[in-house]
């Protein structure tokens, strides 16, 4: 069966056109005309992704965005209107994984949509995630839990805040434990692909990381390989 999708847009004919395409795609699809009942289909059920309209009726779609990444965090791709440069900045700092401009090309949406399913998408990391222990989402590193349904990481069970970025880049390490990932790659997934901007962002967010959770308790996590990126080596006593 196709993933699961659900498709957030009070605009009809366009929520109806993009549906069919998407059906026609195989993907299993439910479309919701109102932040606040997406909210609630999101949150009552798991998708595997969902396309968020940014200018709804009742809740508008960055408040829908912050409340599922809190309730359950979903991979979604912002749908945003044309110049509306902080919607698009607020939506990936609140979790989005990326967003298209309105009005698009439907090939140019199924093609992210594709990017953000095997990014973001169930099997995250693929067969590389064997490598470390791996319960319903829960990645465990020496005394290190990342939790992902809750979003929660603690060290010897002292909880670590982390934003949604470093949450991703830490989760995204630990997914590729011993593999060398690129700053490109990181990037990739860290901030959705085509992200315009600070190209050394990453180095930024390991340097927040390695505050937070090395210098708190004295380990040595994300290591530097330098002139190619970042690697979480296997956990050893
Ligand atoms: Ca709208």
């Amino acid at each position: 069966m196709g993933a699961k999708i659900l498709i957030v847009e009070d605009e009809e004919q366009l929520a109806r056109f993009v549906e069919l395409e998407l059906v026609h795609e195989g993907y299993e699809v439910k479309t919701e005309g109102s932040g606040r009942a997406a909210l609630r289909e999101a949150t009552e059920n798991q998708y595997d992704l969902v396309l968020l309209d940014i200018m709804l009726p009742e809740l508008n779609g960055l408040e829908v965005l912050r409340r599922l990444m809190n309730e359950r965090p979903t991979p979604v791709i912002l749908l945003t209107a044309r110049d509306a440069v902080m919607d698009k900045v607020s939506g990936l700092d609140a979790g989005a994984v990326d967003y298209i401009t309105k009005p698009f090309a439907i090939e140019e949406l199924l093609a992210r949509i594709r990017v953000a399913l095997k990014l973001h998408g169930p099997g995250i990391g693929g067969g590389q995630a064997a490598k470390t222990e791996k319960t319903e989402g829960v990645r465990t590193w020496g005394p290190l839990v990342l939790d992902e349904p809750k979003r929660r990481v603690t060290v010897s069970g002292h909880e670590i805040t982390l934003t949604n970025r470093e949450f991703l880049l830490l989760m995204t390490l630990l997914d590729n434990v011993d593999i060398v990932l690129s700053r490109d790659t990181l990037l990739e997934k860290v901030c959705g692909y085509e992200y315009v901007g600070e190209t050394n962002v990453i180095d930024v967010y390991v340097r927040y990381l390695r505050s937070k959770i090395d210098d708190v308790f004295s380990l040595r996590m994300i290591q530097t390989v330098r002139g190619v990126g970042y690697v979480i080596k296997s956990w050893e006593e």
